[in-house]
């Protein structure tokens, strides 16, 4: 039992930590994608957002410049300039303006005026579809560090500052504005060169990226954040991942290390011994105390469990009854038996095999009816197999009674085995009707040691003579308890004196060495051995 504690703790230990691991780490995977998940929407959608406000900025830019080119003044002149300005004020977003020729060269600005123009002329980076064009960080207005792009219509420009609309970022994230080329790519300028990037999310190198290309205007948003700030700010959901997959484990765990527990415990190694056909079978010799011979066995089932342990059947049998599979134990000894002494029952008709049966088998329905059947299909009569049933299972049982009655009409012996231990009264033996009483081995022990049970001795032996019945003395380990007995009557005896448990060959053998020996002269040679299977001169001479 021990080793079965020690093996449970160390699968309790194994397991718990095992699953606890697996819980943690399912957890963090499981927190991990939840939280890129909601770093890719939240990303998507702000990206969405600063595109729309951008395209806002710039649907301003072309109000602008289409009012700029219905200027009802003359081209560039001062009239003009102060219209400009008025158009432009009114934008937050656009700082400049003006008129631009074709060839690119800047002929008036509101900032600039008419004298002191670049004189170099302008190349666009992008021609739209509409025939607008876009400058981008237009060298003579560009004066800090912030991107700005020139529209141009007609022969009207207006300078914007570029804005990516940025407000409700997370901290570590970041939004930028980049130009789109034909094919509607966002066109990136690093140091190392240039990139085109397509439109949509990626993620590239720890760094989460969502791009979204306007579709009338010439430029793309790209908002990113480094994956390292976005796990930063899904911390609370790791830790709540994590512990709540990491209590899922330790649960799952402890069940796992339960069921193998249980696996291990006496009832299920019980079960599958059962389930294996591993149980053995002893037969212990019953004598007839007048002639010493043996004149039947008692079977009695032996188990090892799964750590090599001898476990009795004092423990076993009742663990059985407990999971309710005592039945499957009485079949199979009874299967053992027919098979271990078929030969012998059926050529020896006075020989009997004395089988243990529980309350259990005698409430089982069609108990006798199956029992019966397989005798038949043996070949063995009834009359050679004696069943022993305790007094406890069969105390105010009708059911059991029923059993007996059922039993001793097919032809078997039935015996109240350990009497004196129960519920022992006349009454109820007569309401019984058993064949024998096996007197338990607490009598048996008292012989010679002064106890009160030896006063209650002749009482029962007085009682079974009444009642027709036979007796069986159990545990008799000495001569003295053996001669104490020898009074005449045909009293059998079993016990460690006449020999002990043994396998089935083994007993084979003792009962052919005691057919060839003479009767033993029971009271003229005494009791003076401790053993019955001295041979059978010893015994007559002894
Ligand atoms: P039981 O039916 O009263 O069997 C007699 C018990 O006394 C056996 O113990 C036997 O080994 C032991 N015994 C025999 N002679 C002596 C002796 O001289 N001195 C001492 N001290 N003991 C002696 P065992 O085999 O340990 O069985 C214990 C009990 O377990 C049995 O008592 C019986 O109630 C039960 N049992 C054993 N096998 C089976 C079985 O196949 N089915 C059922 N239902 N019960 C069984
Ligand atoms: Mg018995
Ligand atoms: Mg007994």
């Amino acid at each position: 039992m021990c080793r079965v504690v020690a093996k449970c703790m160390a699968a309790v230990l194994v397991a718990t930590v095992t699953a606890l691991v697996l819980g943690v780490s399912a957890g963090y995977v499981l927190a991990r994608t939840i939280v890129l998940r909601v770093a890719e929407d939240r990303l998507i959608h702000q990206t969405v957002r600063s595109l729309a406000a951008a395209d806002a900025d710039t649907a301003v830019a072309r109000d602008a410049l289409a009012a700029m080119n219905a200027s009802p003044y003359a081209y560039c002149s001062d009239a003009e300039l102060t219209y400009f300005r008025h158009i432009l004020f009114r934008s937050v977003y656009l700082r400049e303006g003006g008129r631009m020729g074709a060839d690119g060269r800047i002929d008036c600005s509101t900032t600039l005026g008419r004298d002191a123009l670049p004189q170099e002329r302008f190349k666009a980076v992008d021609t739209e579809r509409d025939g607008s064009r876009v400058y981008w960080n237009l060298a003579p207005f560009r004066t800090s560090k912030e991107a700005t792009s020139v529209l141009q219509e007609g022969t009207s420009y207006v300078d914007g500052a570029m804005q990516t609309h940025s407000e409700g970022l997370p901290p570590g994230a970041s939004m930028t504005l980049t130009l789109r080329d034909v094919h509607g790519q966002s066109i990136n300028l690093s140091a190392t060169g240039v990139s085109f990037v397509k439109n949509g999310y990626r993620s590239v190198d720890g760094i989460l990226s969502d791009t979204r290309c306007s579709v009338h205007d010439p430029y793309c948003v790209t908002g990113s954040i480094p994956e390292v700030e976005a796990f930063h700010l899904g911390r609370s959901m790791f830790a709540a991942c994590m512990t709540l997959m990491g209590v899922v484990g330790l649960v799952f765990g402890l069940g796992w290390s339960f069921v193998l527990c249980h696996k291990w415990t006496r009832g299920q190694q019980l079960r599958r011994a059962i389930r294996r056909d591993e149980l053995r079978i002893a037969y212990q010799p019953v004598v007839d105390l007048a002639s010493g011979r043996i004149v039947g066995a008692e079977a009695l089932a032996r188990w090892r469990d799964e750590d090599g342990l001898e476990v009795p059947p004092d423990v076993f049998i009742p663990l059985a009854e407990h999971g309710g599979f005592v039945g499957e134990i009485t079949r199979l000894v009874l299967r053992h038996v027919l098979c271990d002494l078929g030969d012998l029952l059926r050529s020896v008709p006075d020989f009997q095999v004395h089988v243990n049966v529980t309350a259990w088998d005698l409430a089982a329905a069609g108990f006798v009816p199956r029992m019966e059947v397989v005798l038949e299909r043996a070949g063995v009569s009834p009359e050679s197999v004696a069943i022993e049933i305790t007094e406890t299972s069969t105390a105010n049982n009708p059911r059991a009674i029923e059993a007996i009655r059922q039993m001793r009409l097919a032809g078997h012996r039935v015996y109240i085995d350990d009497f004196g231990t129960g519920y022992s009264s006349l009454g109820y033996l007569q309401e019984l009707s058993v064949d024998a009483i096996k007197i338990d081995k607490v009598f048996t022990r008292a012989i010679g040691t002064g106890s009160l049970n030896v006063n209650l001795l002749p009482q029962i032996l007085a009682m079974a003579e009444a009642l027709h019945l036979e007796i069986v003395v159990e545990g008799i380990e000495n001569a003295e308890q053996a001669r104490y007995f020898a009074t005449g009557k045909r009293i059998r005896g079993q016990g460690w004196l006449y020999g002990r448990p043994m396998p089935a060959a083994e007993f084979l053998e003792v009962l052919a060495v005691d057919r060839e020996r003479p009767e033993w002269k029971i009271m003229q040679d005494g009791y003076g051995q401790d053993r019955r299977y001295t041979s059978p001169t010893a015994s007559t001479t002894a």
